[in-house]
């Protein structure tokens, strides 16, 4: 029989996290998060500098299909974001691509709406229509184990090779998508993910690539009314507490605590680990319980990518056709992204000059270099898509690094990432990077892992409600019917010929 009230310790308040101590605290629990940091928000946490300016480790889009962070921002009864925004694209040849809010225009069965609505600049009509074949591996990846096993050992851009993707396409369009979505370039990506992440934001219905922003920091439009009612549900976030060990019962499967810091130790009937990769290798190497067991071992051939936050002050006003940019060709394996605050954060509204945010992805030769000498790149790299850039003057300006902060999803990584169950007992798993088949990815993946293991402690002490969790939204009915086809085309092949093919 366990205790009266089950104690549950989360460990990382990132949304996974907090997604999980909110709906346990709310059933009743005794939650206790802890946090090794200094605030909570994990990788969208922000803080203000010593001049009291709101920074963030990189700006945060919640894009269409995020159905479960919006029902949770109905839940706070807050109104943090913007209206949906137009994006655009940038080359050192100058703008690219422009995108409309596709929710707005007559919808299309996907992914027509996608292909005939984005106004692309330069890009030939023949480079489009060579995605078409993709598309039959757009319908044979269903987000089940089997479609990730057949796919996760071959690289991205193989994989839009052997589709007979153009080469103009893939460096214009899909290259851009991974290097902002999977924080990697294609033949760092496993395909597996590059589908999966290309279906949700993308692919799956018209208006899924439409995004809004929060009008200020997310720590502050949403973390800090969100702790406020985890604290009002009497769920407990401690901040400064970096765990590095469990304890175990005599029988070695249960846990019974976990160690944090110099040693204290918080009693608990079930766990829940809310880190993200680097972070749960670095509990892994020091910890005798996980490297007990195999998958906890495993882990540690996980890999993870670097990133660079800046946010630039210049002293004049420059006009910024849309406030989100992502931007591509600049370096081989390096992707970017650029805001216009002025026009996303209620504060710089009404700021004499331009504030900037950029972010860039898989930024493993920057990171060594000082404030100084990236500052210099970031107003060429600025003025080469808006020259206006060119003569303004940086005033003020902060950068953050974030060295291995983003999950790799590297070829051959899907057999290392772990499921939200464990073999402890009562120990679970959440975070944007492990295994479900809810078919989200970032922000909203990590919201659902949470509320997911706090489901499934709910369901082992069979006390109070399980949250609530939206699906996304279900494949348009041609996509079904083609996905079903296929299906059954696949079931007669491996019924005559099992395992003859590589998966
Ligand atoms: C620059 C950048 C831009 C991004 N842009 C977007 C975007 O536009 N839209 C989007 O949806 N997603 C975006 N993402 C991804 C998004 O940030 C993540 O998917 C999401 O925040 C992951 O949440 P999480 O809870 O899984 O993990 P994290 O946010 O990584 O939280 C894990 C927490 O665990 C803590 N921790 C680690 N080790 C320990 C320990 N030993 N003890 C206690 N605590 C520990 C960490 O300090 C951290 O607070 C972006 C990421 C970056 C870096």
């Amino acid at each position: 029989m366990e205790a009266q009230t089950p104690k549950i310790v989360v460990i990382g308040a990132g949304w996974a996290g907090l997604g999980a101590t909110y709906h346990l605290a709310s059933q009743g629990y005794n939650v206790t998060l802890l946090e090794a940091g200094s605030a909570p928000g994990g990788l969208v946490a922000g803080w203000k500098t010593a001049g009291g300016r709101a920074v963030e480790a990189g700006i945060h889009g919640f894009w269409y299909p995020y159905r479960n962070i919006f029902s949770l921002i109905r839940k706070l009864g807050i109104n943090p974001f913007t209206p949906f925004t137009r994006s655009s694209q940038y080359s050192p040849a100058g703008l690219e691509v422009e995108s409309p809010i596709f929710q707005d225009l007559p919808q299309l069965p996907t992914p027509l709406g996608t292909f005939l609505y984005t106004q692309f600049k330069r890009l030939p009509l023949i480079d489009r229509l060579s995605a078409l074949p993709l598309l039959y591996a757009v319908i044979d990846f269903d987000n089940s184990d089997a479609a990730w096993q057949r796919y996760d050992s071959v690289t991205a851009r193989e994989l839009f090779k052997d589709f007979g993707v153009s080469a103009r396409l893939y460096h214009n369009s899909f290259e851009p998508m991974l290097l902002v979505g999977l924080f990697a370039p294609g033949e760092q990506c496993s395909a597996a993910a590059a589908l999966g992440m290309l279906y949700f934001f993308i692919l799956a219905h018209q208006p899924d690539f439409d995004v809004v922003w929060c009008r200020g920091t997310v720590g502050e439009m949403i973390f800090r009314p969100w702790l406020l009612a985890i604290e009002q549900a009497g769920g407990q976030v401690l901040t400064h507490r970096r765990v590095s060990d469990l304890t175990l019962d005599s029988t070695g499967s249960k846990v019974t605590g976990v160690v944090s810091g110099e040693g204290e130790v918080f009693d608990a009937d079930a766990v829940i680990f809310a880190v993200g990769v680097s972070g749960i290798q670095k509990i892994v190497s020091g910890s005798s319980s996980l490297q007990s067991r195999k998958e906890f071992r495993d882990l540690m051939n996980l890999g993870a990518v670097d990133v660079l936050a800046t946010r630039l002050w210049f002293d004049r006003k420059i006009d910024i056709p849309h406030p989100s940019n992502a931007c591509f060709g600049f370096n081989p394996t390096t992707g970017w992204t650029f805001f216009d605050l002025n026009a996303l954060h209620d504060e710089y509204c009404n700021e004499p000059g331009t504030v900037v945010e950029t972010d860039f992805y898989h930024a493993n030769q920057f990171l060594p270099l000082s404030d100084e000498q990236i500052l210099p790149i970031v107003q060429r790299d600025l003025a080469t898509c808006i020259p206006a850039f060119r003569e303004a003057k940086v005033i003020d300006s902060n950068v953050i690094r974030l060295p291995r902060a983003v999950t790799h999803f590297a070829p051959g990584s899907y057999q290392y990432l772990l499921p939200g169950t464990t073999s402890f007992e009562n120990v679970w798993m959440s975070g944007d990077w492990i295994t479900n088949r809810h078919g989200s990815w970032s922000q909203e993946k990590a919201y659902v892992t949470g509320l997911e293991a706090a489901n499934l402690v709910i369901e082992r002490f069979g006390h109070g409600s399980k949250a609530q969790i939206l699906p996304v939204e279900p494949d348009e009915p041609h996509i079904q019917l083609a996905r079903t086809i296929n299906q059954t085309v696949r079931g007669w092949s491996t019924a005559f010929l099992p395992n003859f093919w590589l998966p």
